[in-house]
């Protein structure tokens, strides 16, 4: 969904067997920011499934138009029962989603229909019941109405990530450390960040309880002989945290995960005016292969627009320290639409953080969640909607000419033109963490504040475990939080 142009409620009333309201309700809910149902615009929905298809159609009072389709493709040998309860709903997405979009002059969607965080799991499921890339292609235009730019970067993300799934999904592992953290709060941000001038003094117990959790869980999987490939420690702004604290939780991922032996070892110094001389030495010296140093944007204005406490030279110099110390690899962030920024400052930033030769760039389209200080009053932004499109062109253009590759991507809801997030790296230094993470196919253990665990089954179905967000009830929660956390990890790994 796009950064939402209607505040106040939609309201709408459902003519549809009860069956298909919750599918009805969950597309609209998706198309506004604010639906409310049981009064205001009726919307009929007639969905039949005969022999020769699915037939449906989708009407608005007071509009017209009238979206009617008879799927026939769907009779197709290659399709199953589940298919067929599943295409009915898409049907009526579609129908939904094109009678709305054209009233309330919506823009279509380049991902059409298809919804949720991880579109690249669609592609993967059909790829593993063996559909070919022809039919795949055919089901993103035909069934998700997927612009073709957006197949294009799917099927060529989904191929590139397949060979690095394992075929074991349960060893190795990969290791998530969060640590809530950050120097102060940027204004877009809508994750469990906590600034440290209003909640440092939080701070000396979560560290004890994440030496605990980190500890405990350590032990448990030395003595299960599960292996680790990636280990990352996000926020969060985990060098936020003092060095010599930072040191001992270093010491203990190398003692306990053997995180200094693992393929990935990763830590995100997203701020920049946290990185020290020292700080990266002791990084070097534990192991840590890649690094987090994360503009958002190399315009000086902007960066005091969102509410960054550095500059541009901030970046700079970071860059230079996290080279001279030898760590070999450097992701940096930069995000498309930011307010006040149009299409020449988005490419200002592109060309400036490419003299630093970071190996991996994640081009983010900028989201305004209710969370988020921006999120609050989005409308009194000075945001350039419709360059969005523009911006992610010049991106990929871009990313092309210094030789980068597409390799992970999703997508967040309230985001700028509905675009995505999409990580470019050169080839050889594609971050294993983040395709595990996003594409659910490894058990990932999360340890610390706010860290989710994902346990995996060996039908990709996933148990998850998230730790609480808040420092303080992490802290005053973390003996429960071990126990039930070992039980369950053991239960999952001994089946
Ligand atoms: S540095 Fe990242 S995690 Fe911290 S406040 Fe800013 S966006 Fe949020």
């Amino acid at each position: 969904m796009p950064i939402p142009q209607y505040q106040k409620p939609v309201k709408f009333q459902i003519e549809a067997p009860r069956a298909l309201h919750p599918i009805i309700k969950g597309t609209l809910t998706t198309l506004f920011r604010s639906v409310e149902f049981d009064s205001g615009r009726r919307i009929s929905i007639i969905s039949h499934d005969l022999a020769q298809g699915i037939f449906t159609a989708v009407k608005l009072e007071g509009s017209d138009y009238v979206w009617k389709y008879l799927d026939q493709e769907i009779n197709s040998l290659c399709y199953n029962r589940n298919d067929r309860e599943k295409r009915v709903k898409e049907r009526i997405r579609l129908g939904i989603t094109r009678v709305i979009c054209l009233e309330y002059q919506i823009p279509f969607s380049p991902w059409g229909i298809l919804v949720g965080v991880r579109p690249t799991k669609l592609v993967h499921r059909l790829i593993d019941r063996s559909f070919s890339l022809e039919q795949i292609k055919h089901i993103l235009s035909d069934v998700y109405h997927v612009s073709p730019a957006r197949q294009k970067l799917l099927i060529d993300v989904v191929l590139k990530q397949r060979d690095f799934f394992l075929s074991d999904v349960n060893n190795p592992i990969s290791i998530y450390v969060g640590i809530p953290f950050c120097p102060t709060r940027c204004d877009y941000c809508s994750f469990a960040a906590y600034p440290l001038k209003t909640h440092g003094h939080l701070l000396p117990q979560f560290l004890q309880a994440l030496k605990k959790e980190l500890i405990s869980l350590g032990k448990m999987l030395q003595e299960l002989e599960v292996k680790v490939q990636s280990v990352y420690i996000g926020g969060g702004t985990p060098t936020t945290i003092r060095g010599e604290d930072l040191a001992l939780l270093l010491m203990i991922l190398n003692k306990y995960f053997s995180a200094n032996e693992c393929q990935e070892y990763t830590i995100e110094a997203g701020r920049p005016e946290t990185i020290t001389a020292d700080i990266l030495r002791m990084f070097k010296d534990n192991g840590v292969q890649r690094i987090c140093i994360n503009p958002q944007t190399m315009n000086d204005h902007t960066l005091r627009l969102i509410g960054r406490a550095h500059t541009a030279h901030h970046i700079r110099e970071a860059f230079a320290l996290t080279r001279k110390a030898g760590i070999p690899i450097i992701n940096s962030d930069l995000i498309l639409g930011l307010p006040g920024e149009d299409v020449n400052d988005f490419e200002y930033s592109l060309v400036e953080l490419a003299k630093l030769r970071p190996d991996n760039i994640t081009i983010h389209s900028l989201a305004l969640k209710r969370a988020s200080i921006f999120g609050q009053t989005p409308s009194e932004l000075d945001i350039q909607q419709h360059q969005g499109k523009k911006m992610a062109l010049l991106a990929k253009n871009y990313m092309e000419e210094l030789g980068f590759e597409p390799y992970y991507l999703y997508r967040q809801r309230y985001t700028l033109g509905d675009l995505e997030n999409i990580g470019y790296g050169r080839r050889g230094t594609e971050s294993i963490y983040n395709i595990q993470m996003m594409e659910e196919r490894q058990t990932i253990i999360g340890i610390g504040g706010g860290a989710m665990t994902k346990l995996v089954n060996n039908d990709l179905s996933l148990v998850r475990q998230a730790n609480p967000k808040c420092p303080a009830t992490y802290s005053n929660q973390i003996e429960q939080i071990i126990a039930a956390k070992k039980y369950q990890i053991r239960q999952h790994l001994s089946v």
